[in-house]
Protein backbone atom coordinates (compact mmCIF):
# COMPACT_ATOMS: atom_id res chain seq x y z
CA UNK A 1 0.00 0.00 0.00
CA UNK A 2 1.53 3.23 -1.04
CA UNK A 3 0.40 6.33 1.46
CA UNK A 4 0.41 5.04 4.32
CA UNK A 5 1.16 7.90 6.21
CA UNK A 6 0.48 8.61 10.18
CA UNK A 7 -2.20 10.40 9.18
CA UNK A 8 -4.08 7.97 6.69
CA UNK A 9 -3.08 5.46 9.61
CA UNK A 10 -5.09 7.32 11.48
CA UNK A 11 -7.69 7.87 10.05
CA UNK A 12 -7.77 3.93 9.04
CA UNK A 13 -7.77 3.39 12.86
CA UNK A 14 -10.67 5.67 13.66
CA UNK A 15 -12.57 3.65 10.75
CA UNK A 16 -12.26 0.17 11.98
CA UNK A 17 -12.63 0.76 15.81
CA UNK A 18 -13.36 -2.05 18.36
CA UNK A 19 -12.13 -2.60 21.46
CA UNK A 20 -9.30 -1.08 22.57
CA UNK A 21 -8.23 -3.57 25.40
CA UNK A 22 -7.80 -6.50 23.13
CA UNK A 23 -6.97 -7.61 19.53
CA UNK A 24 -5.96 -10.12 17.40
CA UNK A 25 -2.96 -10.78 15.28
CA UNK A 26 -1.02 -13.08 13.03
CA UNK A 27 2.42 -12.92 12.79
CA UNK A 28 4.78 -15.79 10.46
CA UNK A 29 1.69 -18.02 10.60
CA UNK A 30 0.66 -17.59 14.09
CA UNK A 31 -2.80 -16.64 15.11
CA UNK A 32 -2.89 -14.97 18.80
CA UNK A 33 -5.57 -12.96 20.66
CA UNK A 34 -3.64 -10.65 23.03
CA UNK A 35 -5.80 -9.16 26.02
CA UNK A 36 -3.65 -5.36 25.77
CA UNK A 37 -3.72 -2.17 25.06
CA UNK A 38 -5.03 -1.65 20.94
CA UNK A 39 -2.88 1.05 19.94
CA UNK A 40 -1.74 3.02 16.35
CA UNK A 41 1.58 0.83 16.18
CA UNK A 42 -0.53 -2.48 15.82
CA UNK A 43 -2.53 -0.24 12.85
CA UNK A 44 0.38 0.21 11.41
CA UNK A 45 2.01 -3.35 11.65
CA UNK A 46 -0.70 -4.32 9.68
CA UNK A 47 -0.98 -1.35 6.71
CA UNK A 48 2.92 -1.80 6.75
CA UNK A 49 2.33 -5.87 6.12
CA UNK A 50 4.39 -7.03 9.37
CA UNK A 51 1.48 -8.56 11.28
CA UNK A 52 -2.02 -8.45 10.00
CA UNK A 53 -4.77 -6.86 12.72
CA UNK A 54 -7.90 -8.20 13.71
CA UNK A 55 -10.67 -6.49 15.72
CA UNK A 56 -12.78 -7.20 18.06
CA UNK A 57 -16.21 -5.54 16.82
CA UNK A 58 -18.13 -6.24 19.93
CA UNK A 59 -17.61 -2.84 22.52
CA UNK A 60 -17.78 -4.25 26.37
CA UNK A 61 -21.00 -1.99 26.74
CA UNK A 62 -22.72 -4.13 23.45
CA UNK A 63 -21.99 -1.54 21.54
CA UNK A 64 -20.31 -1.82 18.25
CA UNK A 65 -19.06 0.87 15.77
CA UNK A 66 -19.25 -1.50 12.79
CA UNK A 67 -21.42 -4.55 11.44
CA UNK A 68 -19.77 -6.65 8.47
CA UNK A 69 -21.79 -9.32 6.47
CA UNK A 70 -19.05 -12.11 5.45
CA UNK A 71 -20.16 -14.22 2.29
CA UNK A 72 -17.75 -16.86 1.46
CA UNK A 73 -17.34 -20.31 -1.23
CA UNK A 74 -18.57 -19.88 -4.80
CA UNK A 75 -22.42 -18.12 -4.59
CA UNK A 76 -20.78 -15.23 -2.19
CA UNK A 77 -20.87 -12.80 -4.60
CA UNK A 78 -24.06 -13.71 -5.52
CA UNK A 79 -25.57 -13.57 -2.01
CA UNK A 80 -23.84 -10.29 -1.31
CA UNK A 81 -25.23 -8.94 -4.56
CA UNK A 82 -28.68 -9.29 -3.09
CA UNK A 83 -28.39 -8.14 0.46
CA UNK A 84 -26.76 -5.24 -1.10
CA UNK A 85 -29.44 -4.56 -2.89
CA UNK A 86 -32.03 -5.38 -0.40
CA UNK A 87 -29.97 -2.78 1.77
CA UNK A 88 -29.70 0.03 -0.96
CA UNK A 89 -33.85 0.44 -0.17
CA UNK A 90 -33.22 1.35 3.02
CA UNK A 91 -30.84 3.77 2.94
CA UNK A 92 -28.21 1.24 4.04
CA UNK A 93 -24.75 2.02 2.73
CA UNK A 94 -22.82 -1.00 2.81
CA UNK A 95 -19.10 -1.48 1.67
CA UNK A 96 -17.59 -3.76 -0.31
CA UNK A 97 -14.47 -5.31 0.43
CA UNK A 98 -13.26 -8.51 -1.69
CA UNK A 99 -11.98 -10.60 1.21
CA UNK A 100 -8.21 -12.72 1.77
CA UNK A 101 -10.19 -15.45 0.33
CA UNK A 102 -12.16 -13.92 -2.20
CA UNK A 103 -15.19 -13.77 -0.58
CA UNK A 104 -17.55 -10.52 -0.02
CA UNK A 105 -17.45 -8.81 3.39
CA UNK A 106 -20.21 -6.12 3.54
CA UNK A 107 -19.41 -3.34 5.50
CA UNK A 108 -21.54 -0.70 7.01
CA UNK A 109 -19.78 1.91 9.40
CA UNK A 110 -21.35 3.92 12.11
CA UNK A 111 -20.73 7.19 13.00
CA UNK A 112 -21.04 6.43 16.82
CA UNK A 113 -21.29 3.30 19.18
CA UNK A 114 -24.84 2.24 18.43
CA UNK A 115 -26.26 -1.45 19.80
CA UNK A 116 -24.88 -4.71 18.79
CA UNK A 117 -28.74 -5.89 19.32
CA UNK A 118 -29.74 -3.11 16.36
CA UNK A 119 -27.04 -3.84 14.13
CA UNK A 120 -27.33 -7.63 14.24
CA UNK A 121 -31.21 -6.58 14.15
CA UNK A 122 -30.19 -4.76 10.54
CA UNK A 123 -28.32 -7.53 9.66
CA UNK A 124 -31.11 -10.41 10.16
CA UNK A 125 -33.56 -8.17 8.29
CA UNK A 126 -31.42 -7.24 4.91
CA UNK A 127 -30.28 -11.10 4.89
CA UNK A 128 -34.23 -12.42 5.56
CA UNK A 129 -35.22 -10.80 2.65
CA UNK A 130 -32.38 -11.45 0.27
CA UNK A 131 -33.12 -15.08 1.33
CA UNK A 132 -29.76 -15.90 1.81
CA UNK A 133 -27.08 -16.74 4.74
CA UNK A 134 -24.24 -14.74 5.76
CA UNK A 135 -21.58 -14.22 9.22
CA UNK A 136 -22.36 -11.64 11.11
CA UNK A 137 -19.94 -9.15 12.91
CA UNK A 138 -20.65 -8.30 15.98
CA UNK A 139 -21.53 -12.39 16.23
CA UNK A 140 -23.78 -11.71 19.51
CA UNK A 141 -25.92 -9.19 20.79
CA UNK A 142 -24.13 -9.21 24.20
CA UNK A 143 -20.92 -10.73 25.52
CA UNK A 144 -20.70 -13.98 27.56
CA UNK A 145 -19.22 -13.07 31.18
CA UNK A 146 -15.30 -12.34 30.71
CA UNK A 147 -15.87 -13.18 26.85
CA UNK A 148 -14.57 -11.07 23.93
CA UNK A 149 -16.49 -12.37 21.29
CA UNK A 150 -15.08 -13.06 17.69
CA UNK A 151 -12.20 -11.17 15.73
CA UNK A 152 -12.55 -9.97 12.13
CA UNK A 153 -9.41 -9.39 10.28
CA UNK A 154 -9.19 -5.77 9.04
CA UNK A 155 -8.95 -4.79 5.20
CA UNK A 156 -5.63 -3.52 3.03
CA UNK A 157 -3.63 -6.55 4.54
CA UNK A 158 -0.06 -6.71 3.26
CA UNK A 159 0.44 -9.08 0.30
CA UNK A 160 -3.22 -9.59 0.06
CA UNK A 161 -3.67 -6.03 -1.38
CA UNK A 162 -1.45 -6.73 -4.26
CA UNK A 163 -3.49 -9.59 -5.06
CA UNK A 164 -6.21 -7.56 -5.09
CA UNK A 165 -7.71 -8.92 -2.04
CA UNK A 166 -8.75 -7.25 1.10
CA UNK A 167 -9.11 -3.72 -0.81
CA UNK A 168 -12.60 -2.14 -1.27
CA UNK A 169 -14.25 -2.02 -5.07
CA UNK A 170 -17.36 -0.75 -6.66
CA UNK A 171 -20.13 -2.62 -6.11
CA UNK A 172 -21.10 -2.39 -9.72
CA UNK A 173 -17.80 -2.81 -11.73
CA UNK A 174 -16.07 -4.72 -8.88
CA UNK A 175 -13.25 -2.89 -9.91
CA UNK A 176 -11.19 -1.33 -7.05
CA UNK A 177 -11.25 2.34 -6.14
CA UNK A 178 -8.37 3.43 -7.39
CA UNK A 179 -7.21 5.89 -4.05
CA UNK A 180 -8.68 3.06 -1.34
CA UNK A 181 -7.30 5.85 1.30
CA UNK A 182 -10.24 8.36 -0.53
CA UNK A 183 -12.50 6.29 -0.89
CA UNK A 184 -12.22 4.86 3.07
CA UNK A 185 -11.81 8.95 4.05
CA UNK A 186 -15.02 9.68 2.41
CA UNK A 187 -17.12 6.44 3.22
CA UNK A 188 -20.85 7.49 4.83
CA UNK A 189 -21.43 6.57 8.53
CA UNK A 190 -24.59 6.24 9.62
CA UNK A 191 -24.83 7.82 12.56
CA UNK A 192 -27.29 6.73 15.63
CA UNK A 193 -30.58 8.81 14.74
CA UNK A 194 -30.29 7.27 11.15
CA UNK A 195 -29.90 3.97 12.97
CA UNK A 196 -33.04 5.06 15.09
CA UNK A 197 -35.44 5.81 11.97
CA UNK A 198 -34.46 2.64 9.66
CA UNK A 199 -35.30 0.65 12.65
CA UNK A 200 -38.57 2.05 12.55
CA UNK A 201 -39.19 0.82 9.45
CA UNK A 202 -41.57 -1.43 9.55
CA UNK A 203 -39.69 -4.69 8.32
CA UNK A 204 -37.53 -3.79 11.04
CA UNK A 205 -39.87 -3.24 13.55
CA UNK A 206 -41.18 -6.66 13.04
CA UNK A 207 -37.72 -8.13 13.49
CA UNK A 208 -37.87 -8.10 17.49
CA UNK A 209 -36.18 -10.89 19.56
CA UNK A 210 -38.33 -12.96 19.48
CA UNK A 211 -38.86 -12.85 16.11
CA UNK A 212 -35.47 -13.89 15.72
CA UNK A 213 -35.55 -16.87 17.83
CA UNK A 214 -38.77 -17.79 16.21
CA UNK A 215 -40.32 -18.63 20.34
CA UNK A 216 -43.28 -20.19 18.49
CA UNK A 217 -42.65 -22.70 15.90
CA UNK A 218 -45.82 -23.89 13.21
CA UNK A 219 -46.93 -26.20 16.48
CA UNK A 220 -46.69 -23.79 19.29
CA UNK A 221 -43.73 -25.11 20.63
CA UNK A 222 -40.36 -23.21 21.20
CA UNK A 223 -37.96 -23.56 18.14
CA UNK A 224 -34.72 -22.21 17.44
CA UNK A 225 -33.52 -20.11 14.87
CA UNK A 226 -30.99 -21.41 13.26
CA UNK A 227 -29.81 -18.33 10.64
CA UNK A 228 -26.45 -18.15 11.99
CA UNK A 229 -26.20 -21.30 14.10
CA UNK A 230 -22.59 -23.37 12.90
CA UNK A 231 -22.73 -26.54 10.84
CA UNK A 232 -22.39 -28.81 13.98
CA UNK A 233 -25.04 -27.46 16.08
CA UNK A 234 -27.57 -27.32 13.17
CA UNK A 235 -27.07 -31.09 12.71
CA UNK A 236 -26.73 -31.82 16.36
CA UNK A 237 -30.50 -30.15 16.88
CA UNK A 238 -31.70 -33.00 14.83
CA UNK A 239 -31.58 -35.40 17.82
CA UNK A 240 -28.68 -37.46 18.71
CA UNK A 241 -28.67 -41.08 20.02
CA UNK A 242 -27.39 -42.71 23.11
CA UNK A 243 -23.44 -42.31 24.25
CA UNK A 244 -23.36 -38.66 22.93
CA UNK A 245 -26.33 -36.93 24.14
CA UNK A 246 -25.11 -35.44 27.77
CA UNK A 247 -22.07 -33.68 25.27
CA UNK A 248 -24.15 -32.27 22.23
CA UNK A 249 -26.42 -31.19 24.99
CA UNK A 250 -23.48 -29.27 26.72
CA UNK A 251 -22.54 -27.86 23.74
CA UNK A 252 -25.60 -26.78 21.68
CA UNK A 253 -26.05 -25.24 25.14
CA UNK A 254 -22.61 -23.10 24.27
CA UNK A 255 -23.57 -22.15 21.39
CA UNK A 256 -26.89 -20.81 22.38
CA UNK A 257 -25.19 -18.94 24.75
CA UNK A 258 -23.01 -17.55 22.43
CA UNK A 259 -26.12 -16.43 19.91
CA UNK A 260 -27.09 -14.23 22.90
CA UNK A 261 -29.95 -16.63 24.21
CA UNK A 262 -30.47 -16.13 27.95
CA UNK A 263 -30.27 -19.23 30.16
CA UNK A 264 -34.09 -19.56 30.47
CA UNK A 265 -34.71 -19.60 26.68
CA UNK A 266 -32.13 -22.15 26.28
CA UNK A 267 -33.51 -24.52 28.86
CA UNK A 268 -36.62 -24.21 27.49
CA UNK A 269 -35.38 -25.06 23.84
CA UNK A 270 -33.19 -27.87 24.84
CA UNK A 271 -35.91 -29.70 26.63
CA UNK A 272 -38.29 -29.46 23.33
CA UNK A 273 -35.58 -30.55 21.19
CA UNK A 274 -34.45 -33.55 23.99
CA UNK A 275 -38.09 -34.94 24.17
CA UNK A 276 -38.98 -34.38 20.24
CA UNK A 277 -35.65 -35.35 18.92
CA UNK A 278 -33.62 -37.42 20.53
CA UNK A 279 -34.49 -40.99 20.61
CA UNK A 280 -34.34 -42.03 23.98
CA UNK A 281 -34.08 -38.33 25.30
CA UNK A 282 -32.13 -37.84 28.21
CA UNK A 283 -33.83 -37.30 31.59
CA UNK A 284 -35.01 -33.63 31.74
CA UNK A 285 -33.04 -33.37 34.96
CA UNK A 286 -29.71 -33.75 33.12
CA UNK A 287 -31.02 -31.29 29.97
CA UNK A 288 -30.94 -28.95 33.36
CA UNK A 289 -27.98 -29.74 34.71
CA UNK A 290 -25.52 -29.67 31.35
CA UNK A 291 -27.43 -26.18 30.32
CA UNK A 292 -26.94 -24.39 33.96
CA UNK A 293 -23.13 -25.42 33.74
CA UNK A 294 -22.59 -24.03 30.40
CA UNK A 295 -24.00 -21.44 31.37
CA UNK A 296 -22.51 -20.62 35.17
CA UNK A 297 -19.06 -20.49 33.39
CA UNK A 298 -16.88 -18.95 30.96
CA UNK A 299 -17.30 -21.55 28.42
CA UNK A 300 -16.70 -20.64 25.22
CA UNK A 301 -15.65 -23.74 23.65
CA UNK A 302 -18.11 -25.27 20.71
CA UNK A 303 -15.49 -28.62 21.23
CA UNK A 304 -14.43 -28.77 17.68
CA UNK A 305 -11.55 -31.16 19.31
CA UNK A 306 -13.94 -33.62 21.16
CA UNK A 307 -14.31 -36.59 19.56
CA UNK A 308 -17.74 -36.61 20.58
CA UNK A 309 -18.63 -33.65 18.63
CA UNK A 310 -16.74 -34.12 15.67
CA UNK A 311 -18.91 -36.62 13.25
CA UNK A 312 -21.16 -33.55 13.41
CA UNK A 313 -18.59 -31.29 12.24
CA UNK A 314 -18.59 -29.38 8.73
CA UNK A 315 -15.43 -28.46 6.75
CA UNK A 316 -17.58 -25.64 5.22
CA UNK A 317 -17.17 -24.41 8.70
CA UNK A 318 -15.97 -20.53 9.55
CA UNK A 319 -14.60 -21.83 12.33
CA UNK A 320 -12.69 -24.55 10.60
CA UNK A 321 -11.68 -22.62 7.95
CA UNK A 322 -10.56 -19.85 9.34
CA UNK A 323 -8.26 -21.17 11.90
CA UNK A 324 -10.71 -20.14 14.50
CA UNK A 325 -9.87 -23.66 16.65
CA UNK A 326 -6.51 -22.34 17.36
CA UNK A 327 -7.45 -19.21 18.39
CA UNK A 328 -10.58 -20.35 20.62
CA UNK A 329 -8.04 -21.99 22.74
CA UNK A 330 -5.44 -19.09 22.43
CA UNK A 331 -8.93 -16.59 23.30
CA UNK A 332 -9.92 -18.85 25.62
CA UNK A 333 -6.73 -19.08 27.58
CA UNK A 334 -6.61 -15.25 27.78
CA UNK A 335 -10.18 -15.12 29.09
CA UNK A 336 -9.29 -17.41 32.11
CA UNK A 337 -5.58 -17.67 32.84
CA UNK A 338 -4.84 -20.16 30.20
CA UNK A 339 -2.53 -23.16 32.12
CA UNK A 340 -1.58 -24.73 29.20
CA UNK A 341 -4.21 -26.94 28.82
CA UNK A 342 -6.48 -27.08 26.18
CA UNK A 343 -9.86 -25.75 27.39
CA UNK A 344 -12.16 -27.65 24.62
CA UNK A 345 -11.79 -31.25 26.30
CA UNK A 346 -12.84 -29.64 29.82
CA UNK A 347 -16.20 -31.33 30.41
CA UNK A 348 -19.39 -30.19 32.65
S1 LIG B 1 -15.32 -26.54 13.40
FE1 LIG B 1 -16.18 -26.62 15.45
S2 LIG B 1 -17.85 -25.14 15.43
FE2 LIG B 1 -17.38 -25.63 13.29
S3 LIG B 1 -18.75 -27.31 12.71
FE3 LIG B 1 -16.83 -28.20 13.42
S4 LIG B 1 -17.20 -28.62 15.58
FE4 LIG B 1 -18.73 -27.12 14.95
Amino acid sequence: MKDRTPANVARFASLFQGRRDAFGLMQGGRTLSLRRPLSLFHYRLHLHERARLGIYPLLPDGSTRFLVLDFDGPDAEMAARKVYDCARNYGLPFAWEISKSRGIHLWLFFSEPISARNARRIARTVLNEAKVRSEIFPKQDRLPQNGLGNFIWLPLSGESVKKGRTIFVDPVSLKPYPDQWTYLTDIHRLSGQDVSEILKMEEFSTETIEGKFSWKGNNGSPKIYQGDLLPCSRRMLEGVAEGCRDAVTFRLAVHLKSRGYTLEQAEKLLQTWNVTKNRPPLEPLIITTKVRSAYSHGYTGYGCEDPLIIPFCEGSCVIKKKGFIDLMVAERGSERGYDGKDNSEEKP
